[in-house]
């Protein structure tokens, strides 16, 4: 396990997709490629296997985990089948562009609560629960990508409570819940009080397998039973290779603390050198760190063009200003930093600006 993996792929920096620069468990790995072997024979379309695990693994009934194609399947799954469809869905600005398009996709529609706070980087709870009321379904990412924040406990309890009050189904997206904090607020500790909660959960990030494509949702089984029933479109969309690696990597808790430390330390050590050169970055509790730039949509093309770093405009997500930089490895981290500042500046705000041609 070393950042060796993802350096050895040739081709650009790849600070774009938050994902894993450790790479999978290597129990996980030999699980996978033992699956392999047997291509002729058609993946357990009930998921047994990473349904028992999983439930296992968070102390949660079995009828309480559905397992899906990554969490991108979820989000589609849960606006085509969950909630009043009639209604169109809530989620907020300047976030994870899937809700929109899955609930656009399912003809529901979607309202966007704009961020709000000093920074407009924060998410307007009390609007959000607000919206509730009248919103056929909700999506909240959290921790929130792209800005990386956690909500403070009391207004992720006041969320969770207002779906219960409601009844409108409230999707968590926790992509990067492993990297939080231990004691974060999460879905899971909301479940006992009956509230229409989804959580949703991805191996592709922490646990390094995001080309097997494997995640999960742990919520209220009505909305289990809700989502298993829509994947009878698909009832294969899990392969053998990713149900056994989930499990096996799942298993090997070991490894996962491991990557959530060493990133944990990358990040500190990122953002210190990002102030360090001047440069304002957002607190992150995931595996990427948002950096405030002048223009961000000329700074990711131009780090691809001039410097062969692929980074994100959070500006894609509705939050213009900011990079999504995932916390890949330090050289390329390094190699980022001093780009950036090739490109950028700090005492030159407009630097940006493609330079105008002389006549
Ligand atoms: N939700 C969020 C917030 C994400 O950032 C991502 C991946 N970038 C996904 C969902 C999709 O993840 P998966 O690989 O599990 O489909």
């Amino acid at each position: 396990m070393t950042t060796a993996r993802v350096t050895a792929l040739a081709g650009p920096a790849r600070l774009h997709l938050s994902e894993n620069p450790y790479g999978a468990s290597p129990l996980a790995l030999a699980a996978a490629r033992e699956a392999i072997d047997l291509t002729e024979v058609y993946p357990d379309p009930a998921r047994l296997s990473p349904v028992a695990a999983i439930a296992a693994h968070l102390g949660v009934a079995e009828d309480q985990v559905a397992v899906a194609n990554g969490s991108d399947e979820l989000v589609l799954l849960t606006a085509l089948a969950l909630g009043d469809l009639t209604r169109p869905g809530v989620t907020t600005a300047g976030t994870f562009p899937g809700y929109r398009i899955c609930l656009e996709t399912a003809r529901r529609g979607c309202t966007e609560i704009p961020l709000t706070g000093p920074e407009g980087t924060d998410v307007d709870t009390d609007r959000f629960a607000e919206a509730l009321g009248t919103a056929g379904i909700g999506y909240l990412c959290h921790p929130h990508n792209p800005t990386g924040a956690l909500l403070e406990p009391g207004r992720f309890d006041r969320l969770a409570a207002a779906a219960g009050r409601t009844g409108t189904p409230l999707v968590v997206d926790e992509a990067y819940a492993e990297f939080a904090p231990a004691g974060s607020p999460r879905v899971l500790d909301h479940l006992a009080s009956g509230a229409p909660l989804l959580s949703l959960r991805t191996f592709s990030k922490a646990y390094g397998l995001a080309a097997l494509r494997i995640g999960y949702a742990v919520g209220r089984a009505d909305l289990i039973a809700g989502l298993r029933e829509a994947q009878g479109t698909m009832p294969f969309s899990v392969n053998r290779a990713a149900q056994a690696g989930a499990v096996a990597a799942l298993a090997d808790q070991g490894t996962l603390a491991r990557t959530v430390a060493l990133t944990a330390e990358r990040r500190a050590w990122f953002r210190a050198e990002l102030a360090a050169r001047g440069r304002r970055s957002l607190p992150s509790a995931t595996n990427f760190v948002a950096v405030a730039v002048p223009d961000s949509a000329a700074a990711e093309r131009l780090l691809a063009e001039r410097h062969d770093i692929l980074v994100r405009d959070a500006g894609r997500f509705g939050l213009p200003g900011f990079l999504r930089v995932s916390l890949g490895p330090t050289e390329q981290l390094e190699r980022f930093l001093d780009a950036l500042d090739a490109l950028a500046p700090i005492d030159a705000l407009d630097a940006l600006d493609e330079p105008t041609p002389v006549r």
